[in-house]
């Protein structure tokens, strides 16, 4: 009987000689890349195989004996290639014994296993070795093999957008979002089995897509691309392995009249030419409301005045400025007797050239 031999090292990407610690890091994140609810109905089928791959691999490197033992066959197999090493005796074996497909025809081992594992698996650590402990045989249990098998591995973190106007950013804001996660499979309480099968309903994996509505309290004083942390509402863990976190990035919505500028606002304010000329106070928005602006005489367009603390709350305490640009404006809608001041402030200066 031949089997194709299973590269386990190559399939979860790590060296010959990678630690526990490395393994299991490849393992999970893998298994979070491969687990069959991330991905759509047309490439489920191809998810599920290397799901199941990835599982088999770290069902053996994660345990130093079955490690050793598969070590024992030496570094020359190739991904693929046919395998056809059991029996007893074998030079590269050391003496270590290996089942023959007969060792588990009839045993229901097809049947709780749902072909999940290779033949080379099955050829190589007989019936039940998925079970965790070493010479634990026999059907003890789907659940727990389905547990042991693939290790709790907690769900992967989510990230999303939250849209906001700059006032809800200010201010602080409790919004309903929905966002669209993993649930722990409801028909077989997340441990993907049913009877001695998979479960029906979501395929052995333990999870269903879920779609959600929260409501997230945004603390006063975000920024765009702040990140605010929903515990526990990001993915579904597996085997029992804890919620991943969702995260929800700021996004701020352009203002009409603010623009904002690390902690401080900037805005602009249109001034008429004898308001710059002799001051004036004039109303300016801010984001606590109407406030009465300064202008001081002789005013020049494109400068700046600041309205100290009206600005963005900074990280540590207390608030930006806001800045307020002046620009000076003609009216477009000049009487006769203002264009004729116009006009005299306009020889009066022409004069004044002439004798220079
Ligand atoms: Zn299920």
């Amino acid at each position: 009987m031949t089997v194709k031999f299973q590269d386990y090292y190559e399939i979860l990407g790590v060296d010959r000689n990678a630690s526990e610690k490395e393994i299991k890091s490849a393992y999970r994140k893998l298994a979070r890349k491969w687990h069959p609810d991330l991905h759509p109905a047309g490439e489920k089928e191809k998810a599920e195989e290397k799901f199941k791959k990835i599982n088999e691999a770290y069902e053996v490197l994660k345990d130093p004996e079955k490690r050793k033992r598969y070590d024992q066959l030496g570094s020359n197999w190739k991904q693929g290639q046919d395998f056809s090493g059991f029996q007893q005796g074998h030079p590269d074996m050391g003496g270590v014994r290996f089942y023959t497909s007969g060792d588990f025809s009839g045993s229901g081992f097809e049947d709780a296993f749902g072909g999940g594992f290779s033949d080379f698996f099955r050829t190589f650590f007989g019936e039940g070795a998925a079970a965790g402990p070493a010479g634990r045989t026999g059907r003890s249990g789907f659940a727990g093999r389905s547990a042991g098998r693939r290790g709790p591995v907690r769900g992967e973190d989510v990230e999303s957008e939250i849209e906001l106007s700059l006032e809800e950013a200010y201010r602080g804001v409790t919004r309903s979002i929905r966002v669209s996660g993993s649930a722990v499979c409801a028909n077989c309480g997340g441990t993907g089995a049913e009877g001695r099968g998979f479960c029906a309903q979501c395929g052995g994996t333990g999870a269903t897509p879920e779609e959600k509505t929260l409501e997230v309290r945004v603390p006063a004083g975000v920024k765009e691309g702040s990140r605010i942390r929903l515990k526990g509402q990001g993915g579904a863990g597996l085997g029992g392995g804890p919620k991943g976190d969702l995260y929800l990035k700021v996004r701020l919505r352009p203002h009409p009249v603010f623009r904002l500028k690390g902690d401080n606002i900037e805005v602009d304010a249109v001034i008429r030419p004898e308001q710059a000329v002799f001051g004036d106070k004039i109303p300016v928005q801010t984001l606590d409301g109407k406030v009465t602006l300064t202008v001081p005489p002789n005013s020049r367009s494109g400068s700046k005045l600041r309205l100290r603390g009206k600005g963005f709350p900074k990280k540590s305490k207390g608030r930006g400025d806001q800045y307020v640009r002046l620009t000076i404006d003609t009216p477009s809608d000049l009487s006769e007797e203002e264009k004729n001041l116009y006009r005299q402030l306009y020889e009066q200066r022409k004069g004044g050239e002439g004798s220079a």
